[in-house]
This record gives structure tokens, sequence and C-alpha cells, in this order.
């Protein structure tokens, strides 16, 4: 974007000088492309829920109906509402992320099982409305430092795909372990599955496998890039495994803030 000062000689102090103000103004620039995408990426997403909600609310103005079918008609702007509110809340999440704001976040010691298992719990309505068995093994106790809202985002949102991507009558696994100094903790699935070919772009913004079911599935292609830029701020990861028509395997690796937790 912007012009770069040209120091003849990088050692002498007018050329720190201008090494220290490239790096300034490059930094500049980052922010500013990513604010650009951010915009862009919400205006793109907040587009068709807001289209629906105005267009439904306008043809039960316009004509009589039963009342019936006007309940029908309120009860779908609340949900296309309510996925408004999911989505606003995931794009400042993202924002967030984009401003570099995450590293003022203060982080305590969180007990990672409790949290895993809180989040399976609040999940346990809606993998019971799928038909969908969600079952919580094996989680070690220990401790991770952690923003504990925006980590619970991770679990959430893997947890939520697991059973979103999985047939009634499959079931949904989270269980976890120490690994080295840190701890692992999977969410396993026997759903859909991911192609090869998918795989390695399931965690880019807005990626859908299959756009036309994400968008009967509620979803918006941003859950795994926001899960994984939530990990990689906790100093963790996350991968995938999958085979198409027998399941995945999400990863999370974290690092243990220190056996037996804080002193
Ligand atoms: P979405 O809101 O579409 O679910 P995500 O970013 O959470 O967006 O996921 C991106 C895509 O990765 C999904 O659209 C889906 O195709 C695929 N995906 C994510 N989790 C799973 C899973 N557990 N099983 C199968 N496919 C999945």
């Amino acid at each position: 974007l912007g012009e770069r000062v040209r120091p003849s000689d990088g050692r002498d102090e007018l050329g720190r000088l201008g090494a220290t103000l490239n790096d300034m103004l490059d930094r500049i620039d980052r922010a500013f492309v990513a604010t650009r995408r951010f915009t862009g990426d919400a205006a793109h997403e907040l587009k068709t829920p807001v289209a629906s909600i105005r267009a439904e609310a306008e043809v039960a103005l316009i004509s009589r109906r039963p009342a019936d079918e006007y309940e029908a008609t309120l009860r779908s702007i609340v949900e296309e509402a309510d996925r408004l509110a999911r989505l606003s809340e995931r794009l400042l999440l993202l924002s967030r992320e984009d401003l570099g704001a995450f590293a003022e976040l203060p982080r305590q010691p969180v007990r990672l099982d409790e949290l895993v298992r809180a989040t399976a719990a609040d999940a346990a309505e809606l993998a019971r409305r799928a038909g969908v068995e969600l079952r919580v093994e094996a989680l070690p106790a220990s401790f991770v430092e952690a923003d504990p809202v925006l980590l619970r985002q991770v679990f959430e949102n893997l947890i939520e795909n697991a059973v979103k991507y999985t047939p009634s009558s499959g079931a949904v696994t989270v269980r976890g372990r120490a690994q080295g100094d840190g701890a692992v903790v999977e969410v396993i699935d026997t759903g859909i599955g991911i192609p090869a070919e998918a795989l390695p772009r399931i965690f880019d913004r807005f990626y859908r496998v299959d756009p036309s079911r994400s968008r009967r599935t509620g979803g918006t292609g941003l859950g795994l890039s926001i899960a994984r830029a939530l990990a990689e701020r906790h100093g963790g990861s996350i991968e995938a495994d999958s085979r198409p028509g027998a399941g995945s395997t999400f990863r999370v690796v974290l690092p243990a803030l220190r056996t037996g937790g804080p002193a």
C-alpha cells in the first residue's frame, strides 16, 4: 500500500530509523488489510439473514393470513434473528483476532477437563434433538492458561459441528489425554466425513465442503477458522482427520499450565 523509506545503508543511525519506520508502515498496512477483509466478510455474511428477515416480515404485513401462518412466520423470523446474533458474536470474535487485541485479554488458570465437560453438557440438547449420542470419555484433570470464554468457543464449535455433520443414530465422543507437556482433547464423530481434497481448506474462513448443505444446517463457514485462531492464540493447535462416510476426528492440543494445577 504505502511507500517505503529506502535507506542507503541499513547500519547507520538513519538506516536503523528507516528500518523501524518501514516496520511500522508494514504493521499499519497489515492492520488495514485485515480490517478491510473483516468488513467485507461481515457484510457478506450478515446480508442474507437480514434480507430474509425483512422479506418474511414484509410479506406478513401486506397479506392477510390465518393466525397459524403468522405464527409460523414469526417463528421463522425468530430463528433467523438467532442465527444473526450467533453470527455477530462470531464476527466480533474474529475482529478481535484481526486487530490483535487478543494479546491483552487477561488469562487465568482454567481446568480444561471441567471446561470441556461443561461445553459437552450444553450441547446435550442439540445432540438429543439430532438423534446423536453424545458421550464424554476419559478426561484427565489438567490446567491451561486461558480466557475461559474464548477457549470454550473452540470446543463449542467442534462439538456443534460433530453433531451437525452426523446423521441421526450416529455418535459423538469427546475424550482427552495428557501428551508431553500438554493436553489433547479429541472430538470424534461417526458422521459424513470430509473428502481428502477438502480437508486442507476446512479451517479457511467461509469455506464449506457443501455450501447448500451447510446453508440448510445453518452453517457460516466461520466456526473452524475461529476455533483454530483461538486455539493458536492459546499456544495450541487444531488438526483434523477424516474418512468420508465414516467420520471425523478433530484434535486440539494445548500447552498445560503445569502438572497439578496452579501453585
Ligand atoms: P460451518 O458453519 O459451515 O459448519 P465451519 O467452519 O465450522 O463452518 O466448518 C467448515 C466446513 O467443514 C463445514 O461446512 C463442513 O463442510 C466441514 N466440517 C466441519 N466439521 C465437520 C465434521 N465434524 N464432519 C464433517 N464435516 C465437517
